[in-house]
Protein backbone atom coordinates (compact mmCIF):
# COMPACT_ATOMS: atom_id res chain seq x y z
CA UNK A 1 0.00 0.00 0.00
CA UNK A 2 1.63 3.76 -1.28
CA UNK A 3 1.20 6.19 1.85
CA UNK A 4 -1.37 8.24 0.48
CA UNK A 5 -3.74 5.02 -0.24
CA UNK A 6 -3.18 4.14 3.66
CA UNK A 7 -3.64 7.25 4.69
CA UNK A 8 -6.85 7.42 2.95
CA UNK A 9 -7.89 4.35 4.54
CA UNK A 10 -7.18 5.24 7.97
CA UNK A 11 -9.06 8.35 7.34
CA UNK A 12 -11.98 6.34 6.38
CA UNK A 13 -12.00 4.03 8.97
CA UNK A 14 -11.54 7.20 11.31
CA UNK A 15 -15.12 8.70 9.96
CA UNK A 16 -16.49 5.11 9.85
CA UNK A 17 -15.52 4.59 13.47
CA UNK A 18 -16.66 8.81 14.55
CA UNK A 19 -20.32 7.97 12.60
CA UNK A 20 -20.53 4.68 14.55
CA UNK A 21 -20.41 6.22 17.70
CA UNK A 22 -22.69 9.25 16.72
CA UNK A 23 -25.26 6.98 16.10
CA UNK A 24 -24.27 4.87 19.48
CA UNK A 25 -25.31 7.89 21.48
CA UNK A 26 -27.86 9.10 19.55
CA UNK A 27 -31.91 8.32 20.36
CA UNK A 28 -32.76 8.24 17.02
CA UNK A 29 -30.51 7.03 14.19
CA UNK A 30 -31.65 6.49 10.93
CA UNK A 31 -29.08 5.17 8.10
CA UNK A 32 -30.58 5.27 4.42
CA UNK A 33 -34.27 4.32 5.15
CA UNK A 34 -36.45 2.85 2.20
CA UNK A 35 -39.82 2.73 2.16
CA UNK A 36 -41.54 2.06 -1.54
CA UNK A 37 -45.16 1.62 -1.09
CA UNK A 38 -46.38 -0.26 -4.03
CA UNK A 39 -50.42 0.23 -4.76
CA UNK A 40 -51.98 -1.83 -7.75
CA UNK A 41 -48.75 -2.02 -9.90
CA UNK A 42 -47.54 1.43 -8.83
CA UNK A 43 -44.60 2.87 -6.93
CA UNK A 44 -44.21 5.22 -4.51
CA UNK A 45 -40.52 6.17 -3.14
CA UNK A 46 -41.60 7.93 -0.01
CA UNK A 47 -38.17 7.46 1.84
CA UNK A 48 -35.34 7.46 -0.43
CA UNK A 49 -32.45 6.98 1.80
CA UNK A 50 -32.87 9.17 4.62
CA UNK A 51 -30.35 9.67 6.97
CA UNK A 52 -31.38 11.28 10.61
CA UNK A 53 -29.85 11.69 13.79
CA UNK A 54 -31.55 12.76 17.16
CA UNK A 55 -29.31 13.01 20.65
CA UNK A 56 -31.51 12.27 23.45
CA UNK A 57 -33.32 15.00 25.06
CA UNK A 58 -33.42 17.03 21.74
CA UNK A 59 -36.96 18.56 20.52
CA UNK A 60 -36.66 18.86 16.95
CA UNK A 61 -39.25 20.34 14.64
CA UNK A 62 -39.88 18.29 11.25
CA UNK A 63 -41.23 20.49 7.84
CA UNK A 64 -41.61 19.75 4.70
CA UNK A 65 -43.89 19.60 1.96
CA UNK A 66 -47.24 17.92 1.33
CA UNK A 67 -46.05 14.24 0.30
CA UNK A 68 -42.38 14.55 1.43
CA UNK A 69 -42.86 11.50 3.62
CA UNK A 70 -43.17 12.72 6.52
CA UNK A 71 -45.68 10.72 7.85
CA UNK A 72 -43.72 7.89 6.83
CA UNK A 73 -41.30 8.70 8.77
CA UNK A 74 -43.06 9.11 11.70
CA UNK A 75 -45.15 5.73 10.93
CA UNK A 76 -41.85 3.74 10.75
CA UNK A 77 -40.48 5.39 13.99
CA UNK A 78 -43.42 4.67 16.01
CA UNK A 79 -43.20 0.83 15.13
CA UNK A 80 -46.18 0.90 13.08
CA UNK A 81 -44.88 -0.01 9.53
CA UNK A 82 -41.56 -1.41 8.20
CA UNK A 83 -39.80 -0.22 6.15
CA UNK A 84 -38.49 -1.35 3.00
CA UNK A 85 -34.67 -0.78 3.30
CA UNK A 86 -31.99 0.69 5.58
CA UNK A 87 -31.98 1.26 8.99
CA UNK A 88 -33.70 2.36 11.93
CA UNK A 89 -32.58 2.30 15.61
CA UNK A 90 -34.48 3.72 18.26
CA UNK A 91 -33.76 3.83 22.11
CA UNK A 92 -31.69 1.02 21.29
CA UNK A 93 -34.36 -1.05 19.54
CA UNK A 94 -33.89 -2.49 15.66
CA UNK A 95 -37.02 -1.32 14.05
CA UNK A 96 -36.40 -3.44 11.12
CA UNK A 97 -35.52 -6.82 13.31
CA UNK A 98 -37.86 -6.58 16.30
CA UNK A 99 -40.48 -8.86 16.62
CA UNK A 100 -43.60 -9.70 18.20
CA UNK A 101 -43.89 -8.90 22.12
CA UNK A 102 -40.25 -6.64 21.61
CA UNK A 103 -42.69 -4.57 19.30
CA UNK A 104 -45.51 -4.43 21.80
CA UNK A 105 -43.29 -3.05 24.31
CA UNK A 106 -41.68 -0.58 22.23
CA UNK A 107 -45.30 1.08 21.08
CA UNK A 108 -46.40 0.70 24.77
CA UNK A 109 -43.94 2.06 26.45
CA UNK A 110 -40.49 3.15 24.27
CA UNK A 111 -42.58 5.62 22.55
CA UNK A 112 -45.28 7.55 23.12
CA UNK A 113 -47.79 9.38 20.16
CA UNK A 114 -49.56 11.86 19.55
CA UNK A 115 -51.40 12.80 16.03
CA UNK A 116 -53.27 15.58 14.44
CA UNK A 117 -56.80 14.27 14.90
CA UNK A 118 -57.66 14.23 18.58
CA UNK A 119 -60.41 11.51 18.04
CA UNK A 120 -57.24 9.17 17.58
CA UNK A 121 -55.41 10.20 20.90
CA UNK A 122 -58.25 10.06 23.44
CA UNK A 123 -61.82 8.14 24.64
CA UNK A 124 -64.20 10.75 24.35
CA UNK A 125 -66.41 8.82 26.98
CA UNK A 126 -63.42 8.75 29.45
CA UNK A 127 -62.19 11.50 31.83
CA UNK A 128 -58.85 13.00 31.51
CA UNK A 129 -57.03 11.19 34.46
CA UNK A 130 -58.52 8.28 33.08
CA UNK A 131 -57.55 8.37 29.35
CA UNK A 132 -54.01 9.17 30.78
CA UNK A 133 -54.34 5.84 33.30
CA UNK A 134 -55.18 3.69 30.35
CA UNK A 135 -51.26 3.22 29.00
CA UNK A 136 -50.34 2.45 32.29
CA UNK A 137 -53.33 0.03 33.01
CA UNK A 138 -51.74 -1.68 30.02
CA UNK A 139 -48.26 -1.84 30.90
CA UNK A 140 -49.82 -3.31 34.21
CA UNK A 141 -48.93 -0.31 37.06
CA UNK A 142 -50.67 -0.66 40.64
CA UNK A 143 -54.12 1.23 40.39
CA UNK A 144 -52.23 4.07 43.26
CA UNK A 145 -49.57 4.64 41.29
CA UNK A 146 -51.34 5.21 38.44
CA UNK A 147 -54.08 7.58 39.81
CA UNK A 148 -50.84 9.83 40.79
CA UNK A 149 -49.07 9.69 38.18
CA UNK A 150 -52.07 10.95 36.24
CA UNK A 151 -52.02 13.74 38.47
CA UNK A 152 -48.96 14.85 38.32
CA UNK A 153 -48.65 14.52 34.76
CA UNK A 154 -52.39 16.92 34.48
CA UNK A 155 -51.12 19.13 36.69
CA UNK A 156 -47.18 19.64 34.58
CA UNK A 157 -49.54 19.77 31.52
CA UNK A 158 -51.87 22.92 33.54
CA UNK A 159 -55.19 20.55 33.34
CA UNK A 160 -55.71 19.99 37.07
CA UNK A 161 -58.83 21.67 37.32
CA UNK A 162 -60.45 19.33 34.36
CA UNK A 163 -58.78 16.57 35.05
CA UNK A 164 -62.21 14.38 36.29
CA UNK A 165 -64.04 16.05 33.01
CA UNK A 166 -65.54 13.87 30.39
CA UNK A 167 -62.48 14.62 27.24
CA UNK A 168 -65.31 15.48 24.93
CA UNK A 169 -66.49 18.08 27.00
CA UNK A 170 -62.87 20.03 26.73
CA UNK A 171 -61.48 22.02 23.78
CA UNK A 172 -59.74 21.03 21.20
CA UNK A 173 -56.64 22.34 23.16
CA UNK A 174 -57.32 20.68 26.29
CA UNK A 175 -57.77 17.65 24.32
CA UNK A 176 -54.76 17.64 22.64
CA UNK A 177 -52.50 18.79 25.70
CA UNK A 178 -54.82 15.45 27.72
CA UNK A 179 -53.43 13.39 24.91
CA UNK A 180 -49.58 14.44 25.82
CA UNK A 181 -50.39 13.26 28.95
CA UNK A 182 -51.29 9.96 27.40
CA UNK A 183 -48.11 9.71 25.52
CA UNK A 184 -46.35 10.38 29.01
CA UNK A 185 -47.93 8.28 30.70
CA UNK A 186 -45.32 5.08 30.25
CA UNK A 187 -42.51 7.36 30.75
CA UNK A 188 -41.50 6.72 26.77
CA UNK A 189 -37.86 7.61 25.48
CA UNK A 190 -39.53 9.50 22.50
CA UNK A 191 -41.99 11.65 21.59
CA UNK A 192 -43.42 11.37 18.01
CA UNK A 193 -46.34 13.79 17.17
CA UNK A 194 -47.56 14.54 13.56
CA UNK A 195 -48.99 17.81 13.25
CA UNK A 196 -50.51 17.68 16.52
CA UNK A 197 -51.67 21.17 16.31
CA UNK A 198 -52.74 21.41 12.33
CA UNK A 199 -56.45 21.31 13.35
CA UNK A 200 -56.27 23.96 16.36
CA UNK A 201 -56.90 27.79 16.12
CA UNK A 202 -53.83 29.59 16.79
CA UNK A 203 -53.81 30.57 20.60
CA UNK A 204 -54.83 26.52 21.65
CA UNK A 205 -51.68 25.77 19.42
CA UNK A 206 -49.84 28.18 20.98
CA UNK A 207 -50.74 26.53 24.33
CA UNK A 208 -50.30 22.50 23.12
CA UNK A 209 -47.00 23.74 22.04
CA UNK A 210 -45.82 25.32 24.70
CA UNK A 211 -46.91 22.29 27.31
CA UNK A 212 -44.71 20.06 24.53
CA UNK A 213 -41.81 22.17 25.12
CA UNK A 214 -42.62 21.77 28.88
CA UNK A 215 -43.00 18.23 29.18
CA UNK A 216 -39.75 17.85 26.93
CA UNK A 217 -37.89 20.75 29.39
CA UNK A 218 -39.22 18.41 32.84
CA UNK A 219 -39.18 14.60 31.51
CA UNK A 220 -36.09 15.07 29.17
CA UNK A 221 -37.90 13.01 26.60
CA UNK A 222 -36.87 13.26 23.20
CA UNK A 223 -39.43 14.99 21.08
CA UNK A 224 -39.77 14.71 17.26
CA UNK A 225 -43.10 16.80 16.09
CA UNK A 226 -43.78 17.07 12.38
CA UNK A 227 -45.39 20.75 11.60
CA UNK A 228 -46.63 22.66 9.34
CA UNK A 229 -46.22 26.10 11.46
CA UNK A 230 -43.47 28.29 11.04
CA UNK A 231 -43.57 30.41 14.44
CA UNK A 232 -44.05 26.84 15.87
CA UNK A 233 -40.49 25.97 14.13
CA UNK A 234 -38.84 28.60 15.40
CA UNK A 235 -39.02 28.00 18.83
CA UNK A 236 -37.13 25.23 18.58
CA UNK A 237 -33.31 24.73 18.55
CA UNK A 238 -33.46 22.25 15.83
CA UNK A 239 -35.46 22.10 12.29
CA UNK A 240 -35.16 19.64 9.80
CA UNK A 241 -36.52 20.28 6.21
CA UNK A 242 -37.00 16.35 4.43
CA UNK A 243 -38.19 16.84 0.55
CA UNK A 244 -38.77 14.01 -1.43
CA UNK A 245 -38.24 11.07 1.35
CA UNK A 246 -34.22 12.58 2.16
CA UNK A 247 -33.77 15.04 4.76
CA UNK A 248 -32.43 18.65 2.86
CA UNK A 249 -31.74 21.21 5.37
CA UNK A 250 -30.99 21.72 8.84
CA UNK A 251 -31.53 25.37 10.71
CA UNK A 252 -30.12 25.30 14.48
CA UNK A 253 -30.66 27.86 16.52
CA UNK A 254 -28.85 29.24 20.02
CA UNK A 255 -29.59 32.17 22.20
CA UNK A 256 -26.40 34.24 22.09
CA UNK A 257 -25.67 37.44 24.81
CA UNK A 258 -25.20 40.39 22.61
CA UNK A 259 -22.86 43.75 23.03
CA UNK A 260 -25.99 44.86 25.18
CA UNK A 261 -26.47 42.43 27.34
CA UNK A 262 -29.36 41.40 25.99
CA UNK A 263 -30.60 37.93 24.68
CA UNK A 264 -30.91 37.07 21.13
CA UNK A 265 -31.91 34.22 19.19
CA UNK A 266 -29.45 32.96 16.42
CA UNK A 267 -30.19 30.43 13.41
CA UNK A 268 -28.08 28.88 11.06
CA UNK A 269 -28.99 27.06 8.20
CA UNK A 270 -27.51 24.02 7.02
CA UNK A 271 -27.76 21.45 4.36
CA UNK A 272 -26.79 17.83 4.89
CA UNK A 273 -24.61 16.09 3.54
CA UNK A 274 -24.94 12.34 3.55
CA UNK A 275 -22.23 9.67 4.44
CA UNK A 276 -21.41 8.97 0.84
CA UNK A 277 -20.35 12.90 0.67
CA UNK A 278 -24.37 13.38 -1.83
CA UNK A 279 -25.38 17.06 -0.91
CA UNK A 280 -28.79 18.62 -1.79
CA UNK A 281 -28.63 21.96 -3.39
CA UNK A 282 -31.28 24.44 -2.18
CA UNK A 283 -34.32 24.61 -5.15
CA UNK A 284 -33.75 28.80 -5.21
CA UNK A 285 -29.72 28.14 -5.82
CA UNK A 286 -30.31 25.53 -8.80
CA UNK A 287 -32.50 28.12 -10.40
CA UNK A 288 -30.61 31.16 -9.70
CA UNK A 289 -27.49 29.65 -11.35
CA UNK A 290 -29.67 27.51 -14.21
CA UNK A 291 -27.49 24.56 -12.51
CA UNK A 292 -28.45 21.64 -14.63
CA UNK A 293 -27.40 17.86 -14.46
CA UNK A 294 -23.54 18.75 -14.06
CA UNK A 295 -21.84 21.43 -12.07
CA UNK A 296 -18.03 22.31 -11.58
CA UNK A 297 -16.62 21.71 -8.25
CA UNK A 298 -13.75 23.83 -6.96
CA UNK A 299 -11.82 22.86 -3.02
CA UNK A 300 -10.91 26.35 -1.72
CA UNK A 301 -8.99 26.39 1.56
CA UNK A 302 -12.35 26.91 3.75
CA UNK A 303 -14.78 26.38 1.51
CA UNK A 304 -16.42 24.53 -1.52
CA UNK A 305 -17.50 25.98 -4.84
CA UNK A 306 -20.29 24.92 -7.30
CA UNK A 307 -20.40 26.30 -10.59
CA UNK A 308 -22.71 25.88 -13.78
CA UNK A 309 -21.29 23.51 -16.13
CA UNK A 310 -20.39 26.61 -18.80
CA UNK A 311 -19.38 24.55 -21.61
CA UNK A 312 -23.23 23.03 -21.83
CA UNK A 313 -24.48 26.15 -21.18
CA UNK A 314 -22.73 27.40 -24.14
CA UNK A 315 -23.41 24.62 -26.65
CA UNK A 316 -27.44 25.61 -25.76
CA UNK A 317 -26.23 29.21 -26.24
CA UNK A 318 -24.83 27.93 -30.10
CA UNK A 319 -27.60 25.82 -30.86
P1 LIG B 1 -46.38 13.73 4.34
O1 LIG B 1 -46.77 13.22 5.69
O2 LIG B 1 -45.07 14.45 4.32
O3 LIG B 1 -47.45 14.56 3.72
P2 LIG B 1 -46.52 10.93 3.52
O4 LIG B 1 -45.45 10.26 4.31
O5 LIG B 1 -47.90 10.78 4.00
O6 LIG B 1 -46.14 12.48 3.36
O7 LIG B 1 -46.47 10.41 2.02
C1 LIG B 1 -45.28 10.31 1.26
C2 LIG B 1 -45.61 9.71 -0.10
O8 LIG B 1 -46.01 8.36 0.06
C3 LIG B 1 -46.74 10.41 -0.83
O9 LIG B 1 -46.45 10.37 -2.20
C4 LIG B 1 -47.93 9.54 -0.51
O10 LIG B 1 -48.89 9.62 -1.55
C5 LIG B 1 -47.33 8.15 -0.44
N1 LIG B 1 -48.05 7.29 0.53
C6 LIG B 1 -48.19 7.51 1.86
N2 LIG B 1 -48.86 6.50 2.45
C7 LIG B 1 -49.16 5.62 1.48
C8 LIG B 1 -49.86 4.34 1.45
N3 LIG B 1 -50.35 3.80 2.56
N4 LIG B 1 -49.98 3.74 0.25
C9 LIG B 1 -49.46 4.27 -0.87
N5 LIG B 1 -48.80 5.43 -0.92
C10 LIG B 1 -48.65 6.12 0.23
MG1 LIG C 1 -48.47 13.60 6.88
Amino acid sequence: MTGIDDLIARQQAISAERAREQATEAMIACDRLVRIYSVAGVETQALQGLDLLVQPGELTALVGASGSGKSTLLNILAGLDLPTGGKAIVAGHDLLTMKGKERLSYRRSTVGFLWQQTGRNLLGQLTAAENVMLPMELARLGRGQRAARARSLLRLLGLEQPADRLVSALSGGQQQRVAIGVALANSPSVVLADEPTGELDTQSADEVFAALRLANAETGVTMLVVTHDASVSEQVNRTIAIRDGRISTEVLRTTATNADGEAERQSQEYSVLDRAGRLQLPVDFIAALDLKSRVRLALEPDHVGVWPDRQAASTREAR
